[in-house]
């Protein structure tokens, strides 16, 4: 290790025009929809949002910045059973932190049960519908195969009048829940399966978090996410590629509605997969339900708040999700890229500071007792605007206990018995006693220092081949820091058929160090508040904190691995 600062290139992208934005200029080329450009993002308040949803935030938002348009945020909430206000409130707060804001007040899908009823009722009387009374296992019996047509439920020639009888009776709460469904009539025999008479309402007798008891039938969400584009003026509504074979059936209901001439456009990209990471909410619902992990926001998770509370910035997400660009190929993108993009925007914002944390007591035994002095430091190299501060020096210190071999190797250059190396900041020290306890412990070093050698060079040009962090073990303020490691040891813990992605848990994916020592800078940051421990990493403040037991965070250590994979 060396004391260089951690000087990653400036690799900070120019947003390039993806095939996405290509369409939109296209269209507005071509003067569609009054030249209005207005996207939505739409999550399902079913959990928290996690990295792949950052980055169909930032593309949705980003859009509507860009092109001067709209944005809305529409909650998909068609399914009671698995929806929660807990969900909508956290949803609300990550997607302001990442610094974006929603047109008007956010939009439910519930805000439309009553027009999404209306019509269906309509499709059902112009001989579009009909009400199935086949169980779920027969209608899913009569799909057929890709290559095989379906069969015709018995139920679909059935009269208008008696489906929308029927219908009326499946809404007043008449039928248990799976009694009966209404279906689309399109074609049991399309090549594609979702054309199939796709059933568009089924009975729920379940609250909902919004209307609470008024409903027992509830849309489903192919047939629900169309009609609200239209009503609320969507242009390009934008979803991952496995939706691109939903696209005749959200065309064929939207075409059914016959309100006007314009259309929103469904366009899809390549959802978000990273390396090391489980990005399902189902999965991350597991993790947190079944206690692998300390909630929705452990800095582990790869959920938006589980980054914040990890130290990643909004700005190093959004970098990351213009790095990684917008494509219609599926394909994996290595988490070591996003670890870059948060060093690269620590870098040049978050404070220096010192800190230990595995410390070595060193005595400087010919630097007066109750004496102390404080030192210039430099808050960041990288931005001059931000200042020196001081850092007190005393008799008593604390290092690294690594930074210290009784018998360095060959390659080692830091401290050893009869070394001179330099104390960032402060003064070359070198070593002159090893002072141990009964078991051979090492409990303290004595050295001595040079006061010639006073902010770190030595008036006889003498050289050192070392740079140490320290703390003044009077002044340091004692804290609990948590490192934190991958939580799969596998790059792909979803990509074993047979085997649970738990299993490829990492067990070591957390270790917490209770007897850190920082300097005393720190003892006025506020929960979250970035900082570089020189020669560690980057580190912030806890949420957990208390004044008397300050908690850090490692977001991620200096080595770039992103970046040396890139030299090589
Ligand atoms: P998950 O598969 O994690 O459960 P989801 O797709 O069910 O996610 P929604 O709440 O329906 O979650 O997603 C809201 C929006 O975020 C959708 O437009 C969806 O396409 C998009 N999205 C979800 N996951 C990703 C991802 N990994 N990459 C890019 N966009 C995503
Ligand atoms: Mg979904």
């Amino acid at each position: 290790m060396t004391d260089k600062n951690n000087t990653t290139e400036n690799t900070e992208v120019q947003k390039k025009a993806n095939f996405i934005d290509l369409q939109i200029e296209e269209d507005l080329k071509q003067g569609k929809n009054d030249n209005r450009v207005h996207t939505r993002f739409p999550p399902e308040p079913n959990g928290y949002l996690h990295i792949g949803h950052a980055k169909s935030i930032c593309l949705n938002f980003g859009i509507g910045e860009n092109f001067n348009g709209k944005t809305n945020l529409r909650f998909d909430d068609t399914n009671p059973s698995k929806e929660e206000t807990e969900y909508v409130d956290s949803i609300m707060e990550d997607v302001r932190w990442l610094g974006f804001d929603w047109d008007n007040e956010p939009y439910f899908a519930s805000d439309y049960f009553e027009k999404l009823h209306e019509f269906a009722c309509k499709l059902i009387s112009e001989g579009n519908a009909y009400i199935d009374d086949q169980n779920a296992e027969t209608i899913s019996n009569q799909k057929g195969t890709p290559t095989r047509p379906g069969i015709e439920s018995p139920h679909r020639n059935r009269s208008a009048e008696e489906s929308l009888d029927l219908f009326k009776r499946m809404t007043a709460g008449e039928f248990d829940e799976g009694a009966c469904v209404l279906r689309a009539k399109i074609d049991m025999a399309s090549p594609n399966m979702h054309m199939r008479d796709p059933i568009i309402y089924r009975i729920m007798k379940a609250h909902h978090h919004r209307t609470g008891d008024k409903w027992c039938v509830y849309p489903m969400y192919d047939f629900a996410h169309g009609q609200c584009d239209y009503w609320e003026g969507i242009t390009h509504s934008i979803c991952t590629l496995e939706f691109e074979v939903h696209r005749p059936l959200y065309d064929w209901f939207v075409n059914r509605l016959q309100e006007t001439d314009y259309r929103p456009r469904q366009i899809e990209f390549a959802r978000l997969n990273l390396t090391y990471t489980v990005m399902s909410k189902r999965k991350l619902l597991e993790l947190v339900k079944d206690g692998h992990v300390n909630g929705w926001d452990d800095p582990r998770m790869p959920t938006i708040s589980g980054l914040r509370r990890r130290g990643y910035t909004p700005e190093s997400i959004r970098n990351f999700s213009d790095k990684i660009g917008v494509t219609k190929v599926n394909g994996m993108i290595d988490v070591t890229l996003l670890e870059h993009s948060v060093k690269e925007h620590l870098n040049k914002t978050a404070q220096r500071v010192m800190g230990v944390l595995n410390p070595l007591k060193v005595v400087i035994t010919n630097y007066p007792e109750n004496q102390s002095e404080e030192l210039d430091a430099v808050n960041n190299p990288e931005d001059e605007t931000m200042g020196k501060r001081k850092v007190p020096f005393s008799r008593e210190l604390y290092i690294e206990r690594e930074d210290f071999m009784e018998e360095p190797p060959r390659k080692f250059f830091r401290l050893g018995p009869g070394r001179e190396v330099r104390l960032r900041y402060a003064y070359f020290i070198t070593c002159n006693d090893v002072i141990k306890d009964e078991n051979g412990e090492i409990t303290e070093l004595h050295c001595t220092y040079d006061p010639a050698s006073k902010g770190g060079n030595s008036p006889d040009g003498r050289k050192v081949k070392a740079t140490l962090h320290w703390v003044s073990v009077e002044h340091a303020v004692k804290s609990e820091v948590r490192l934190y490691d991958r939580l799969f040891s596998d790059e792909n813990p979803d990509g074993h058929k047979e085997i649970d992605f738990k299993e490829f848990m990492n067990s070591d994916s957390l270790q917490v160090l209770p007897g850190c020592y920082i300097e005393p800078f720190v003892k006025d940051a506020k929960p979250l508040d970035h900082f570089q421990f020189e020669r560690l990493g980057y580190f912030n403040l806890d949420p957990d904190s208390t004044t008397e037991k300050p908690v850090f965070n490692r977001t991620v250590q200096l080595r770039d691995s992103w970046a040396k994979a890139q030299q090589k």
